[in-house]
């Protein structure tokens, strides 16, 4: 029997953007938007369009654009209405009305301790409040979803009233009660139990889970909810959200779908779910981990040599699920302790034919592991890495030889132009003397040097630097080395390259020097 279809709802825009660093503009909220219509989910929660002026505009203009949802939904978020007055009168329900969307999600108190003290109000009055304004929303051809805030809280103290409030939303017609765990608190097997009791006291009513990160289970919890009977889960793509963050979608969902096979997203779509929330997390401007389940850049990277070695026989050795079922992809890794097959697939890259005992490759497997106990770190310089391979292979021919090199550092005051490189190269043995600017040594040092090779390569004019990252390695009390890492692209490859050395211009000069003979390089070989 096929499980039942759990629904989900992302809150990335309303309380993902709560967290703390993360601000959102109304473009970065349609591009989520985007991605997560792309990727299929159920409900998009995109805030309360009474409670700031920036949700008020990105309803205004969704309701402008109307941009095609395939099966995906916009909802409005806002509170359950002020005590005393009549639902027609209360303004904050008038803001989620004018949102225009088919579904609003209500939030509204179920714990006793919480309506005596918060809203200062009786328990039967509060239950009114709840199921009033639900029934005024559907009277307004609303869907209704009832978030219940501090629940598990609330059914701890009073469970009785905690259903009870549940219940009116269901007498005002509400499709689904969600089961909010605000404080991150609960563990997964009072979640469970829990959420089982709802499920057993309520038929008739759909139950979601929404959980917090602040005991680490939020993503342990949800699913225990779904085990016990929830069908509507609540959280964000990778977890963001106030604290310590909301339950976490893109494990959630892939944990639920592949490994439980219930049906969260199109199965068609779940190959997007590492795309989506890598570019997810670029809009809001957080670094994913490398490590993060499913869609980090390691989660299938090998790098022990029994490791790879066994991948490489059977993935199933040392992979939970194949990883482009997800979008994400296989990576083995060169390290210190990596082994001979490893080696053996980046120089086959180069030379296919290359047989396993070649003594070639024992010398690069040698040359590598020197190189990594100066420093180097090839794992993210792949370009450095085949450049290495090729001049062990024989195949490397300098570009250039240098000649001479002078850096000229000065105050900012001089002009805009803080840094001045003189530069003399020989090629074929031609000479070429260039000087440039830069803001920085290391700027002026990469447009002297791409200036002179371009008189000889002009196909240089279209590479350009765009990322340069410093890392210091502290390996000796005495002297400390700097790793540099640079990222180049000519507008349609990207490669990243590596210098090591005590002084970072030398660094940098390498990495610089690497990243221009790379290129040259796959064209004269005819790499891509
Ligand atoms: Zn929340």
């Amino acid at each position: 029997m096929a499980k039942p279809v759990v629904e989900i709802l992302d809150t990335t825009l309303r309380d993902g953007a709560q967290m703390e660093g993360v601000s959102f503009s109304v473009n970065d909220k349609f591009q989520i938007l985007d991605n997560l219509v792309t990727i299929g989910v159920r409900y998009i929660e995109a805030g309360n369009p009474g409670s700031n002026p920036k949700d008020r505009e990105f309803f205004t203009k969704f309701n402008e654009k109307r941009p095609v949802m395939d099966q995906t939904e916009l909802v409005a978020f806002g509170p359950t209405k002020r005590k005393g007055i009549k639902p027609e009168d209360d303004t904050g329900l008038a803001d989620l009305l004018s949102a225009q969307t088919s579904t609003i999600v209500i939030f509204g108190k179920t714990w006793d301790l919480e309506v005596r003290d918060i809203l200062r109000c009786t328990n039967e009055e509060n239950k009114a409040l709840i199921r009033e304004t639900t029934e005024y929303l559907r009277s307004q051809g609303r869907d209704v979803i009832f978030d219940a805030e501090h629940f598990f809280e609330a059914y701890r103290a009073n469970p009785d009233y905690a259903v009870a409030c549940l219940k009116a939303a269901q007498d005002g017609g509400a499709l689904c009660a969600v089961l909010c765990d605000t404080n991150g608190a609960t563990m997964p097997d009072e979640v469970g139990a829990v959420t089982a009791a709802v499920v057993q006291a309520l038929p008739g009513i759909q139950i979601g889970i929404h959980c917090h990160n602040d005991s680490g289970m939020a993503v342990a919890n949800s699913q225990a909810a779904v085990l016990a009977g929830a069908t509507h889960v609540q959280g964000t793509f990778n977890g963001i959200g106030e604290r310590c963050g909301n339950a976490n979608l893109s494990t959630i969902i892939p944990n639920l779908q592949l490994k439980y096979g219930h049906s969260c997203i199109p199965d068609d779509r779940m190959e997007l779910l590492t795309p989506v929330a890598r570019t997810i997390a670029e809009i809001t401007n957080i670094q994913l981990p490398n490590g993060e389940p499913y869609v980090g850049s390691s989660a299938f990277s090998h790098k022990a040599g029994m490791h790879v070695d066994g991948v490489k026989k059977n993935p199933k050795t040392f992979e939970h699920i194949e990883p482009t079922s997800v979008g994400n992809a296989r990576r083995f890794l060169l390290s210190e302790i990596s082994g001979r097959s490893a080696v053996l697939d980046i120089i086959r890259r180069i030379k296919p034919d290359i047989s396993r005992d070649a003594p070639e490759v024992a010398r690069v497997l040698h040359t590598m592991k020197d190189l990594e106990h100066q420093g180097y770190h090839f794992e993210g310089a792949e370009a450095s890495q085949e450049l290495l391979v090729c001049k062990e292979l024989g195949l490397y021919q300098p570009f250039f030889t240098l000649e001479k090199l002078r850096i000229t550092i000065e105050q900012p005051q001089v002009g805009a132009f803080s840094a001045f490189t003189y530069i003399k190269i020989l090629v074929d043995g031609v000479e070429e003397v260039t000087a440039a600017e830069g803001e920085g040594p290391v700027n002026a040092m990469d447009r002297a040097l791409k200036k002179a090779m371009e008189v000889f390569y002009p196909e240089l004019t279209q590479v350009r630097l765009t990322d340069f990252k410093v890392r210091v390695l502290n390996q000796e009390a005495t002297a400390s080395t700097v790793r540099t890492l640079i990222e180049s692209t000519d507008g349609i490859r990207t490669w990243h390259t590596i210098g090591v050395s005590t002084d970072i211009l030398e660094a940098s000069w390498l990495a610089l020097v690497d990243s221009l003979e790379y290129k040259l390089m796959c064209q004269q070989l005819g790499l891509t």
